[in-house]
């Protein structure tokens, strides 16, 4: 088969249930059968149409002619000490990127996952900012992270896991395709991730920020706020001088969470920029109508960075002033630092190597 033939193939983990069904109905084959690909794809994780062995014969040429399952694959794996996995992956058009798998406390997981290959937001601290943006993932390319994942290590299907969007890119500016992929992602005949276990996290675009609020998804929201004056903000992050943080707070206060959650910003800890308690006090007020809970991040160094990460007893000192203030403080662990985890850093460690871009 060529190459033409094969690229205007259609993903197959693009397509939602019902879209399945519907596209199998229209080429003359039952419904119901879209359940039993999906079953295939995201119980047994079985990427070969051949090998759905309930499946008749012109239905597997059928998904032979027009779609395909096998257009991504994992190019590289690390370990990190603490159990922590980033993955990379490699597209169709050979261009990658990273997801990351981590092994929380009592048996539970997270999977970090990319929304975009580079990212336009352009923050100062972040490595996928360097290489400018690329292009979106499709929501196939988001949704194979998973199952690709799942099956590595050996997962079985009813094993709750967490999503985070919150490895390369900004989720937010590829929302058609994220909403797609939450939406597969949470089908109760495939992998049955509740959205509520789905968490996307973006720098504060304010205006999808709205128009996420209106999908009324129900997934978990996070906001990278990083700073509490809008000039560092700015120098952070600088979408900020289009969406301050004021605009961030207004559509935060009307955004529709679960009663029971709880909104979260991401609070990166700079050594000597963002760190005094002098922030922690304006932090506190600038959340104080807000039913929120704060992660302190600690800075992670990559080359050519300008930031320090700092020590560990000012983001403890950082954490104690905010629970005293009665909000609710958390500081991510600094999963993987060994295999370079934080968002972009396997990928440019990779580009560097074989000088791919
Ligand atoms: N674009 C979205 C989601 C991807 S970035 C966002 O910005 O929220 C996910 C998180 O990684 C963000 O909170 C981001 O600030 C953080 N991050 C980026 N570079 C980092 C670094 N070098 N060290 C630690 N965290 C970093
Ligand atoms: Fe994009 Fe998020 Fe990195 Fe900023 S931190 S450049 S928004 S991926």
């Amino acid at each position: 088969m060529n190459l033409s033939a094969q690229t205007s193939k259609q993903n197959i983990f693009d397509l939602t249930l019902e879209e399945l069904g519907i596209n199998l109905e229209q080429a003359g084959f039952q419904k119901f059968r879209a359940k039993q690909i999906y079953h295939w794809l995201y119980t047994h994780y079985e990427t070969n149409f051949d090998a759905m062995n309930n499946l008749p014969k012109d239905l597997k040429i059928y998904l032979n002619e027009y779609f395909t399952s096998q257009n991504i694959s994992i190019n590289k794996k690390e370990q990190s000490q603490d159990g922590s996995i980033k993955y990379l992956f490699a597209t169709q058009d050979n261009l990658t990127y990273e997801a990351v798998f981590l092994k929380m406390k009592e048996d539970k997981f997270t999977l970090c996952l990319s929304s975009q290959i580079g990212c336009k937001v352009g923050c100062s601290f972040c490595l996928t900012a360097k290489g400018g943006f690329v292009r979106n993932l499709t929501a196939g390319e988001i949704v194979y992270q998973v199952v690709a994942i799942k099956k590595d290590q050996n997962l079985p299907n009813n094993k709750a896991i967490n999503i985070v969007y919150m490895g390369m890119g900004e989720p937010l500016d590829n929302l058609a395709n994220v909403t797609q992929c939450i939406h597969i992602l949470s089908e109760l005949d495939g992998l049955n991730i509740s959205v509520r276990r789905q968490t996307i996290s973006t720098s504060g675009i304010a205006p999808k920020i709205k128009k996420l609020g209106m999908l009324n998804l129900g997934v978990q929201l996070a906001i990278s706020l990083h700073a509490v004056s809008d000039e560092l903000r700015t120098q952070l992050i600088p979408i900020n001088k289009a969406y301050n943080i004021q605009a961030i707070i207004d559509e935060i206060a009307a955004f529709p969470i679960d009663s029971r959650k709880r909104i979260m910003f991401e609070y990166l800890m700079i050594d000597g920029i963002n760190d005094s308690l002098e922030n922690a006090k304006k932090l506190v007020a600038l959340l104080n109508k807000i039913k929120a809970k704060v992660n302190l991040i600690y800075f992670n160094p990559h080359e050519g960075s300008p930031y320090q990460r700092p020590q560990r007893e000012k983001v403890e000192a950082f954490r104690e002033f905010l629970l005293k203030k009665g909000l609710f403080c958390t500081i991510r662990e600094s999963k993987g630092l060994d295999i370079s985890a934080a968002c972009g850093q396997l990928r440019e460690r990779e580009i560097n190597q074989k000088g791919e871009i």
